[in-house]
């Protein structure tokens, strides 16, 4: 089905997520990565429950963050030893949630975020494998979003553990098994890709110097993809080459297993399989500035792309002359200036009723946005494969009743 053809049957705005684009970027990214490894889905770039079932049926972990997300990954088909819980503030009610359904491996942020994974699991009779997150002290270069080698909330410094490796050890019931890495995101070139990767084959090397043997490293990602204009999907030829000779060289077990080597991934794997298409409301100018009204704005893409800024949202504009272009301000229906989707956007000269498609927005797209902010009805959400409609649904909020106690 065309752009033009799901407007016209399920109205817009629509998001539309292609399965056999997920299936495409899934098989050249494992291409990309060395043998053997596993590979996690980090389920906030597009929790959608088609999305996470085709990556997790093409044999991807889950990487979580709540206790929404540790049932999202479940219901659509992950193995409960497969999820992994992660994130700088996990409550005792979100790991209670987690243990409750199965969840065992958890990434610890801090010997406070160890104890607690600890005393939980103790109640629950269960042992948990911990992966214990560092923050490297050095920065790794050309990072789209640093998240470790600076002051951070997530991890602990690889010098407070080098310098009191007994904090990290672990418990009982919350062993450190192994080690979370995530040095930082959307990198689209392969050599800075690569150089974080090594540095983080050897800041694991030097780990598990002070805290022996480990059963799994998980060297994070980074791995970048195009969001919200045209462009395609970096490829990375020469990775696995590079990563192979590096952990031959600092981790000489990992062939056989020891230790397993694992990687993350949320937008190079989803982010090229979704559209936005989004109707053109209104058309007018102010004060010399063209602006085009669309029925959807930050509620329905809100540019949380994990980038600290908006999105530089450049839309397609379906049977529009592409020989008439002009520049305009995108804006949403939303009664905030706040709601722009784009300044100076080129476009084709656009009429109300046009179609817009954003391309690249299958993460950080819908749950990434203010779904809650002004109260209009969330997009469909149109999912394909082989080109046909295979599933539609609409996210919907509601609000329940909670029982009100005095004390
Ligand atoms: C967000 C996140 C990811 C996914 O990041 P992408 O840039 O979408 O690949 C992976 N791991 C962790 C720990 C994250 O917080």
């Amino acid at each position: 089905m065309t752009p033009a053809e799901i407007a016209a049957r399920f109205g817009t705005p629509a998001y539309v997520y292609d399965l056999d684009a997920v299936t495409a970027a899934h098989a050249d990214l494992r291409s990309a990565l060395p043998d053997p490894s596993v590979l996690y889905y980090s389920l906030k770039a597009n929790p959608h429950p088609a999305v996470i079932g085709e990556l997790a049926r093409l044999g991807c972990r889950a990487e979580v963050s709540s206790d929404g997300e540790v049932d999202a990954a479940l219901a659509a088909g992950v193995r409960p030893d497969a999820v992994m819980l992660t994130g700088p503030g996990k409550s005792g009610r979100v790991i209670d949630h987690a243990l409750r359904r199965g969840v065992t491996r958890f990434s610890v942020d801090s010997p406070t975020d160890l104890r607690r994974v600890g005393d939980h699991a103790e109640r629950h009779g269960v042992r948990t494998s911990c992966l214990l997150r560092v923050n490297a002290d050095e920065a790794a270069a050309g990072s789209g979003l640093t998240m470790t080698g600076t002051a951070s909330q997530f991890g602990a410094d690889a010098g407070w553990v080098a310098a009191r490796p007994e904090e990290f050890r672990g418990h009982k019931t919350a062993t450190v098994t192994g080690l979370h890495l995530y040095m930082g995101s959307n990198l689209m070139d392969e050599d800075a890709l690569a150089h974080q990767l090594e540095m983080a084959i050897d800041l694991a090397a030097r780990m598990i110097g002070h805290l022996g043997d480990l059963e799994e490293v998980d060297l994070g990602g980074g791995f970048g993809a195009p969001y919200a204009h045209r462009g395609a999907r970096p490829r990375f030829p020469g990775l696995a080459d590079r990563l192979t000779r590096v952990l031959d060289d600092r981790l000489p077990g990992w062939r056989g297993g020891a230790p397993l080597i694992a990687f993350e991934s949320g937008r190079h794997l989803v982010a090229d399989s979704g559209l936005l298409l989004a109707g053109v409301v209104d058309v007018k100018r102010s004060k010399g500035e063209t602006f085009v009204v669309l029925d959807c704005g930050v509620n329905h893409l809100g540019g949380m792309s994990g980038l600290r800024r908006l999105p530089r949202v450049a839309p397609d504009v379906v049977g529009g002359d592409a020989a008439d272009v002009v520049t305009a301000t995108l804006v949403g229906p939303l009664c905030t200036p706040l709601d722009t989707l784009g300044r100076d956007v080129r476009v084709p000269r656009v009429s109300p009723g046009d179609l817009l498609v954003v391309p690249n927005v299958g993460a950080y797209g819908l749950t990434a946005s203010l779904l809650a902010f002004l109260g209009h009805t969330p997009p469909a959400e149109v999912v394909l494969r082989g080109g046909e409609v295979f599933d539609v649904t609409r996210l919907t909020l509601t609000r329940t009743s909670t029982s009100v106690h005095s004390g």
